[in-house]
This record gives structure tokens, sequence and C-alpha cells, in this order.
């Protein structure tokens, strides 16, 4: 696997910056497809790469270091995959893990009104007819939406939490996707997509119909580890611009790394790494509460890669603001971080739902 990474790595990082102003991969994505990493998390039975969440987290933070959209397609496409190998039924498993070892998978939760409250915000219709379903509707901020071509879709059966169901759909007519031109983690395919009258068959319902929120949530929870390493990815690369920055820079008779207050800056960010790099893979190793793990992880990477960004973007002064550079990127990419994958605001709740039980 480390091959795999390192290969990809070293394509992305010539083409990160490109990816990020065309806020698509390009000829990446076909590298993507092609360098075997679309079978992280598929078992090795099924002709993947039989990865965990650890792996997930390597994969993210290496790849996360040259381009955040990159790796955050990627994680997306695995928690695809992963709803799957979570929940799948074993003639699920036989059909659709060769597809996602080609092609690109996505999960589709959130709407326009609202993508915090899951079960108080899903709308898009799923009308039993017969043997299938018909879906119609709209989802919004789906990361792969413009390259993907598995679905894993949560729309509305029924009244309340338990009227969710998830279904695995492929691409169609039916599915139109238009590409979001989002701030930062640029790349990722994020778009909004409409479903009409999209046919999907029982048989690719997950679990049964009405277990849709319990197979948005608990793949979701694992995942934002990974997640959460695409922040330390973002963070790493900014100490990294900044040491290398503050090196050269010269200011005052010396540089700018000869100034206190300005180590003690990188100081806190190299601390702030450790304690998240350390959080994050013990979790990863030992995972015993997804839920409360994945919200702690995912609180901390945001708050580790906006203070590295922001740290960036000081040492570089004015330049770290310029439309495109280095710091500029990082700096968008760290706040994306907050939203992706459930906002701070609810990781809060979830950890505090475990603190008050
Ligand atoms: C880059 C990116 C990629 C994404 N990819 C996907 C994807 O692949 N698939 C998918 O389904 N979704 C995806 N999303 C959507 C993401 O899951 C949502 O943005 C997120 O759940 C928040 O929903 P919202 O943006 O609608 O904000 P809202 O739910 O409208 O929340 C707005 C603000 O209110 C706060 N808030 C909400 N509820 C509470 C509360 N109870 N208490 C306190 N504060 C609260 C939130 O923290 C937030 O700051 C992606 C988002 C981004 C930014």
């Amino acid at each position: 696997m480390q091959k795999i990474v390192d290969e990809l790595k070293s394509i992305v990082r010539e083409k990160a910056a490109e990816i990020d102003r065309n806020n698509d991969m390009g000829d990446v994505l076909d590298a993507v497809k092609e360098s075997g990493i679309l079978g992280l998390i598929i078992p090795e039975e099924y002709g993947g790469l039989g990865g965990g969440y650890y792996d997930a987290c390597v994969v993210a933070e290496e790849l996360a270091k040259v381009s955040a959209g990159v790796a955050h397609s990627i994680i997306v496409h695995s928690m695809a995959a992963d709803a799957v190998r979570l929940y799948g039924s074993e003639e699920q498993k036989e059909i659709f893990f060769p597809k996602l070892l080609k092609s690109i998978g996505t999960i589709a939760i959130t709407e326009g009104k609202g993508g915090s409250d899951v079960a108080g915000s899903v709308s898009l219709k799923a009308e039993k007819q017969g043997d299938a379903y018909t879906l119609s509707g709209s989802k919004t901020l789906i990361t792969n939406g413009m390259y993907a071509d598995v679905f894993i879709v949560v729309g509305r059966t029924g009244e309340g939490p338990k009227g969710l169901t998830a279904f695995i759909a492929e691409k169609s007519e039916g599915i139109k996707a238009t590409r979001i031109d989002l701030a930062g983690m640029r790349g990722s395919g994020l778009a909004s997509l409409q479903f009409d009258n999209v046919e999907v068959h029982e048989s690719n319902v997950l679990v049964k119909e009405g277990a849709g929120l319990k197979v948005a949530l608990g793949t979701l929870a694992p995942n934002r580890l990974p997640f959460s390493a695409i922040g330390l990815g973002i963070a790493e690369r900014c100490l990294e611009i900044a040491v290398e920055r503050a090196k050269k820079r010269k200011a005052f008779g010396g540089t700018l790394s000869d100034l206190q207050a300005v180590q003690f800056m990188l100081a806190d960010v190299a601390v702030e790494i450790e304690a998240l790099r350390r959080t994050l893979y013990d979790a990863a190793r030992n995972m015993s509460d997804p839920g409360y793990e994945g919200a702690v992880a995912k609180i901390l990477s945001a708050r580790v890669a906006k203070k590295a960004a922001d740290v960036a973007v000081e040492v570089f002064g004015g330049h770290g603001l310029l439309r495109g550079s280095k710091a500029e990127r990082a700096y968008r990419d760290a706040k994306t971080i907050e939203f992706a994958e459930g906002a701070t605001e609810v990781m809060k709740l979830l950890v505090a739902r475990k603190l008050l039980a």
C-alpha cells in the first residue's frame, strides 16, 4: 500500500495547484483509478487491499500533504465501499466491490434543507413500485458527485427517523451532477445531484427499508478518523512551509526563524500536530466507540488544521494571502475540515452525549 501512496503522491504533488485552480482532478482521476487505491478498504477476498481505518488514515494524511481535495475524494470513495463492507449483503458485495475497485463511489446524504439534522432534513423521495424503488429529489455538497458511478443514497420511504432507507444506485441518465465551486478542498468532484425517477431494484437496499439512518451514521462515525487525517496532513503541510519560509526570510539582520515570537508560533503548531497524530492513530488502532472517537478526532483535526494554516499565513505575511499560494490554499482547505462529514458543533453534541449519558 505504501508504494501505491508514494507513487500517487508524487503524481498529485505536480498537479496540486492546477487541481485547486480548476476545481477538477483532470487526468489525475485516471491515475487514481489505475493506482489500485480504490481498493483501500475492500477486503482482499474481493480483490481489494484489505485495509482498515488505520491504513485509510495513513493514505489520507499522506495525500492531504499535497492535495486535500484528492485525499477527500479517495476517503469518500472508501466510505462508500465501507458502507457496503459494513452493511451490504453477500450478493451486494459480490456485485459492487468489483465496480468500486474500478470506478468511483460516493455517499449522498446531505440535502439543501440542512446537513446536520439528517433525520429531519432528508426528503429525497423513494417510492416502491413492484420490486423497485423510484428515487426523486436532490442532494448537495456531495464529494465525488462529478466523478461517481456508484452512489450510496439515503432517501425517504416513510415518516421520521425510521423512514429513511439507504440505496446503492448506479450512474444513469436520471442522475444529474452540477459542480459546486467551493473555496476549500477543491478538485474532490463536489457536486449537487438531481435524481429524476431513478429506478433502484429492491435488492440494492442496504440492510432493509427503514435502516437508512443507521447505515448513514454507522458509516460516517468510524470514517471520521480518516477524514481527520486529512486535517493532520494539511497541518503538517502548513508547518513544513512555515518552517522553510521562516528559515529563509531575512528580517532585522537575521531570519524570521531567529525571532522567538516566530519560534513559539511554530512550536505551538508542532505540539498540536503531535497531539492530533497520537490521538488519531491511537483511535484508529484501538477503536472502541466510533461515534465518540470519530467526533473527538474531527474536532481536534479542524482545530489543529485551522491553527496551523493561520500560522503559515502569518509567517508568509502578506504573501501568505496571494491567491493560489501554498499558504492561502491550506487556509481554505483547513476551514473546510470543519464542515465536511459533520460540523464541529454536531461533533461536540456527540462528545457531550457520551459525557452526560
Ligand atoms: C467539502 C465538503 C464535502 C462534503 N461531502 C459530503 C458528501 O460526500 N456527502 C454528504 O452527504 N454530505 C457531504 N457534505 C455535507 C456535510 O456533511 C454538511 O455540510 C454538514 O453535515 C453540515 O451541514 P450543513 O452544511 O447543511 O450545515 P447546517 O446543518 O445548516 O449547519 C449550519 C451551522 O449550524 C451549526 N449547527 C447545526 N446544528 C447544530 C446544533 N444542534 N447545535 C449547534 N450548532 C448546530 C453547524 O455546526 C453549522 O456551523 C460535505 C460538506 C463539505 C463542506
